[in-house]
């Protein structure tokens, strides 16, 4: 193994202890999936030293990659044990993926912005992630053809769950998604029951827009 692999093996580990489980991230399949992906090489080579910093990075198009520990709870509110179908909206880097990915059987994910669905789909493919299957499109409606899905996480923010991706939750599903205004909004998880939809709030955050049929209209 190279010294620079090694160094950003070393970045990797000290992230998960100090950002992820230091502040109570305990499922073992989220801090194993977090050891393993190589969040450098998610971002351009100008940000590729602070790729395992404390916060969001910016990723091209106006957009940006969660903070680590964002992703680290958000995945973990999915409770996922590995025989799932997940769905993402907002592709971006392919970040979020590459960890789900790293959990669950297969990930669909949804990117509507040309450019970064286009980058990422060629990094998944040069990394071998084929697991992953992506898709370019308005994902406020869903993939119905894909649907049901066990476990649907929303990585742009909106005033409400879009209702198509309530429809292809499966039963027993989950789904994560950040609720609220243009700014700030409210990590909402919600479980489909046989009683219906119960909802949890994780507590505030910071997403870029959800844009689409079922989401913010303008850019
Ligand atoms: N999960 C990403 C985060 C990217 S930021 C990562 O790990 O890097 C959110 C992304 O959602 C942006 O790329 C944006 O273009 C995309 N997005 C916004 N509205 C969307 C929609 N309706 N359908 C699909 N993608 C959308």
């Amino acid at each position: 193994m190279n010294n620079q692999v090694k160094k950003f093996e070393r970045w990797r580990n000290d992230m998960v202890e100090s950002q992820i489980i230091a502040r109570g991230v305990t499922d073992s399949s989220v801090i194993k999936a977090m050891k393993k992906i190589p969040r450098h090489l998610f971002v351009s080579d100008a940000l590729v030293e602070s790729a395992y910093g404390d916060h969001p990075l910016p990723i091209g198009e106006g957009q940006t990659i969660s903070q680590p520990y964002i992703i680290a709870e958000m995945t973990q509110a999915l409770e996922l044990k590995g025989d799932e179908r997940v769905l993402e909206i907002g592709t971006g880097s392919g970040y979020q993926a590459a960890v789900l990915a790293a959990i669950v059987d297969r990930v669909y994910t949804i990117e509507r912005n040309n450019t970064l669905f286009l980058n990422t789909k060629k990094l998944f493919d040069k990394l071998k992630y084929h697991n992953i299957v992506t898709k370019y499109s308005d994902g406020t409606l869903g993939w119905d053809q894909q649907s049901p899905f066990d476990a649907i996480i929303v990585t742009a923010g909106g005033e409400e769950i879009p209702e198509p991706l309530i429809k292809q939750l499966a039963p027993g599903g989950k789904l994560i998604m950040p609720v609220g205004g243009n700014f700030t909004q409210e990590l909402i998880i919600v479980k489909k029951t046989t009683k219906g939809i119960i909802t949890k709030n994780l507590g505030g955050c910071r997403f870029v827009k959800l844009i689409g049929q079922h989401g913010w209209k303008n850019n």
